[in-house]
């Protein structure tokens, strides 16, 4: 280990959480650096299991695929007649590789631009001084005043079967080279959505199996059966309620023996995605020798301030679990930056947006109308079809509503929930008016552009006084 560097702020972790506390904390002042150990093709590559492996390659390789879909499918209802159209898949990864290099490298700019100062490694707590840590910064032993554990998350695997070969995990997923004839997906979650779409739209033949009883049950009832229907329409091939007795793999692929309903089934698959849920990053940071409490699941245990036990270490990100999504993680690198910097950072965790990229999209945020329900709460709701949508009908695509959940007293919105084609944009519009404490009548009575699919939104708003105009 060299000289020491003392910095105000040391962050662990370059993923949306740690980069995005290390920018914010140098642009509040605060001398930072940023210690990542994420490697992409032997290179340090910023930005973590978003950047490299998760949010940005998954959603490439979604819109190559749909692309494809869309013109295999679509093109000729709009008089659009194409022949002899191929997939190049080698050139789809490049592409999709491309868009993951051009966002890592502006991770490592923004840092440049920032002065936040980086290093490439693991980093590792040492001891505690008077004043703060001595850290392990990829071999350099730096001094922090405070030290940010954003260290994340990684898959999961099925007890006893290591991910390898034919059994792939998200990163192995979004690089396949081949189209497989047949795919096994485990957990119907929304990475295994994501991930079992591109590969069916691409020609693979896709098996979902789901160990939960139904479908997308943190969703909204009326949100989670209309996409039940539209994936089974497409061909995926759902079954849920199973438990995984046996998976074997050889080198032509992968058995998975599984019990339905009480009949053992063995399914053959030529690869199989394990998608159930992610474990926090916690070794390799000298977590245990410095006696960072985890809780039991293994996260990180904060509490306000996203303060861990340890004087001057917090944590945030996937690692403290919660919603495991980049937004989250990445508005707790700008709340505890400003806190360090003696500001009042603040994360409104009622209101944080759910997306699933599958086609077609889901989002919501807020209360679903049952969790409302639970809580004691009247509700009214509004619903208005994108097939009543003159925007959606020209785009070809009608399928879904939106859904406005609002408290029947006060009318302010509880939740809104959608399925359809560019849901993932039209949230933010809900959110932003959730974030103000905003009613139904104020979403109803904004003026939004003609024909827009946010048309849908305002109707929706509208309905739950039941003023919609065009249904
Ligand atoms: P991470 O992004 O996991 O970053 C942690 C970083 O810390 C990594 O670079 C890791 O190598 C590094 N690290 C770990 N230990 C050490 C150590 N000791 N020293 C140095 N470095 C270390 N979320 C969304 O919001 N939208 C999406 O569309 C979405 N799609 C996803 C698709 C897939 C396939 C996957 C897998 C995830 C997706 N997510 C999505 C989730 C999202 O990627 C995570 O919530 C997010 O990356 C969490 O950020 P983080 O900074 O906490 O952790």
């Amino acid at each position: 280990l060299s000289a020491m560097d003392s910095f105000d702020v040391l962050v662990i972790g370059g993923g949306p959480a740690g980069y995005v506390a290390a920018i914010r904390s140098a642009q509040l002042g605060l001398k930072t650096a940023c210690v990542d150990a994420f490697e992409r093709g032997g290179k340090a590559s910023l930005g973590g299991t978003c950047l490299n492996v998760g949010c940005i390659p998954s959603k490439a390789m979604l819109d190559s695929s749909e692309k494809f879909e869309m013109i295999n499918h679509e093109a000729a209802e709009h008089g659009i007649m194409v022949q002899g159209v191929a997939v190049d898949l080698s050139k789809t990864l490049a592409r999709k590789e491309a868009v993951v290099d051009k966002l890592t490298s502006g991770i490592a700019y923004l840092f440049k631009k920032n002065k936040v100062t980086s290093f490439f490694g693991l980093g590792k707590l040492v001891r505690q001084e008077e004043d703060g840590w001595v850290v392990d910064a990829a071999g350099t032993e730096v001094k922090a005043k405070n030290v940010i554990i954003a260290t994340g998350s990684s898959p999961r695997s099925l007890p006893d079967v290591p991910f390898g070969g034919n059994i792939v995990e998200n990163s192995g997923a979004l690089a396949l080279t081949e189209v497989p004839a047949k795919l096994g997906v485990i957990g119907a979650g929304v990475i295994g959505l994501e991930l079992g779409s591109v590969w069916r739209r691409l020609g693979a033949q896709v098996t979902v199996l789901e160990a939960l009883p139904a479908f997308l049950m943190a969703a909204d009832d009326a949100v989670a059966r209309e996409a039940l229907k539209q994936f089974k329409a497409q061909g995926l091939d759902f079954h849920f309620g199973i438990k995984i007795s046996e998976v074997k793999q050889d080198k032509s692929g992968v058995t998975v023996t599984y019990e339905e309903n009480g009949v053992s089934t063995t399914a053959q698959f030529d690869k199989l995605i394990v998608s159930i849920g992610r474990v926090p990053n916690t070794q390799g940071l000298g977590a245990e020798a410095a006696g960072l409490a985890l809780d039991e699941r293994g996260f990180v245990k904060v509490e306000h301030g996203y303060k861990t036990n340890l004087p001057h270490v917090y944590a945030i990100g996937d690692v403290i679990g919660g919603a495991m999504l980049a937004h989250k993680a990445e508005e707790e690198g700008v709340a505890l930056a400003e806190m360090l910097a003696g500001q009042a950072g603040h994360v409104n965790y009622d209101v944080i947006p759910w997306v699933i990229y599958t086609s077609p999209e889901i989002a919501w945020a807020g209360l679903t109308e049952k969790q409302a329900k639970d809580k004691g709460l009247s509700v009214k709701t509004g619903q208005f079809p994108f097939s009543a949508n003159g925007r959606a009908l020209g785009h070809g695509d009608p399928r879904g509503f939106v859904k406005v959940v609002a408290d029947a007293t006060t009318d302010k919105i509880l939740g809104v929930h959608m399925i359809g084609s560019g849901v993932s944009e039209l949230i933010a519009e809900a959110v932003a008016v959730m974030e103000f404490g905003g009613s139904s009548e104020d979403l109803g009575r904004t003026v939004h552009a003609h024909p827009t699919l946010s048309e849908a939104v305002k109707e929706a708003a509208l309905g739950v006084t039941k003023s919609a105009i065009h249904i």
